[in-house]
């Protein structure tokens, strides 16, 4: 049954690299799951008969569009919109925009891919979607800013709508570029859809704890994961990459809870500050002026700053929280982090761990809490968001944080026991995997072909 379901599960990966060429972070994405699932596929017939993985490989739709805009000296300059409508099984199109000059189809259709499932072990009625730009917004005017926001959402607003596809922010899109994308929305549309977007200004439909989900979100889900050990954050060394809003709030709920930070990032870059990090002056920085992470030590002399941000995994710390982006840590630096005494990692990122640093981790006994699972906090109370907007009321910051406590609990609860089922007690890739695909399979059978 096994090596049967072994073979068909390679035989459609294998299809995938066919099909998608060049496209390498998404085949990461697809392999990585897929692997996972080889013991549901022999164990569930159904799911094979209804060839559920080719279908769950191929999204139900993708956009790309031009984005003109007008720079600040008047000249013309030309971006590229993506969408990707990923797995409506679940409910509207659900995701993030990302805005970075690395952005390509690659990238959206493993984020968008990674999405279905991540959305699914929220428990919240969503399905996966992603889309963005290849704009860095990194040195533009707010002005610019806006121009090119407003350009983006004049093409997009075709495909998105409440009960369609919502998406949300991701790296390079933010609180700013939300409002100015939701004023074009209405400018075009007419009316106060507020449904359409989450990540929303807290005066105008956003959810209040909705900036802090992601980042507590995963020192929740680390935190159960340390319990199950009789560990604990309190007076543990942390180190946490990149600084923007996953890091931010990663950083501020694991000093909260007794942890000391001594290390953050951005892409030029990283701090050392054996002190622990000042989150103020991180903040200051970061989300008031927008500045580099360098000029940290103007305040903190007796901090370090390095150039080059792969540095930061040289560093010795009891747990590690990537929250920068794909692929920043590979083997050698996952062997560092071992080999330095790790005990916890925490994907607040999006597969920040290579396949083989996936692999040294869970080899070395290293609790591995996979980005689907522990970074899925912002996307659920994205749901919460929602909800409120179709309910027309407003949640306290403590009600919206107990939710997102309980659904973290409830992912790690879910990710532990599908593992075990399937035969792989204690690896959470496998069980977030797993506990993901079963519900959107479900639906993808419920609803016929
Ligand atoms: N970009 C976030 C993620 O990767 C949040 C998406 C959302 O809130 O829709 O899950």
């Amino acid at each position: 049954q096994l090596a049967a379901a072994t073979e068909y599960v390679h035989a459609v990966y294998d299809a995938v690299v066919k099909r998608n060429h060049h496209e390498p972070e998404f085949h990461q994405a697809v392999f990585e799951i897929l692997e996972s699932l080889i013991p549901v596929i022999a164990k569930r017939p159904e799911y094979r008969k209804n060839n559920i993985l080719e279908r769950i490989v191929e999204p139900e739709r993708v956009v790309y569009f031009r984005v003109p805009w007008v720079d600040d000296n008047g000249n013309v300059q030309v971006n590229r919109g993506f969408r990707v409508q990923f797995n409506s099984s679940l409910g509207p199109y659900k995701g993030g925009l990302r805005f970075h000059p690395s952005v390509n189809a690659s990238i959206i259709k493993f984020l968008g891919f990674e999405q279905i499932f991540k959305n699914s072990l929220t428990g919240q009625p969503i399905g996966g979607g992603k889309g963005g730009s290849d704009f860095d917004p990194k040195g533009k005017s707010d002005n610019e800013v806006m121009r090119f926001t407003q350009s983006f959402m004049t093409e997009l607003f075709k495909y998105i709508g409440p009960e369609v596809d919502v998406p949300a922010g991701d790296i390079g899109v933010g609180g700013r570029e939300i409002g100015y994308m939701f004023g074009q929305y209405k400018r075009i549309r007419g009316g106060n859809p507020a449904g359409v977007l989450t990540g929303k200004g807290v005066g105008y439909g956003g959810s209040l704890a909705r900036t802090e989900a992601t980042g507590y979100g995963c020192v929740y889900f680390v935190n159960e994961m340390l319990e199950s050990k009789g560990l604990s954050y309190q007076d543990s060394t942390v180190v946490v990459s990149g600084s923007g809003n996953v890091s931010i709030y990663a950083i501020e709920k694991a000093q909260q809870l007794g942890a000391k930070v001594v290390a953050c990032s951005d892409s030029n870059g990283y701090i050392y500050d054996p002190q622990g990090i000042n989150l103020e002056t991180v903040k200051q920085l970061k989300e008031v002026n927008r500045k580099r992470i360098s000029e940290y030590v103007n305040e903190h002399p007796h901090a370090v700053y390095t150039p080059g941000c792969e540095g930061i995994w040289t560093i010795p710390c009891d747990i590690a929280l990537p929250c920068a982006t794909q692929n920043e840590i590979d083997a050698d630096a996952a062997k560092l982090l071992v080999s330095n005494g790790v005990k916890a990692i925490g994907e607040g990122a999006n597969m920040p761990s290579t396949l083989d640093a996936i692999e040294v981790f869970l080899d070395n006994g290293v609790l591995f809490g996979p980005a689907k699972a522990a970074n899925a906090g912002g996307v659920a109370v994205s749901a919460l968001e929602m909800a409120q907007n179709s309910m027309r009321l407003h949640w306290s910051f403590e009600e919206v944080d107990k939710k997102l406590h309980d659904i973290m609990k409830n992912i790690y609860n879910q990710s532990v026991q599908a593992a075990e089922e399937f035969g792989h007690a204690g690896n959470l890739v496998v069980g977030a995997n797993i506990a993901g695909f079963i519900k959107v399979a479900d639906a993808m059978l419920a609803h016929g072909v």
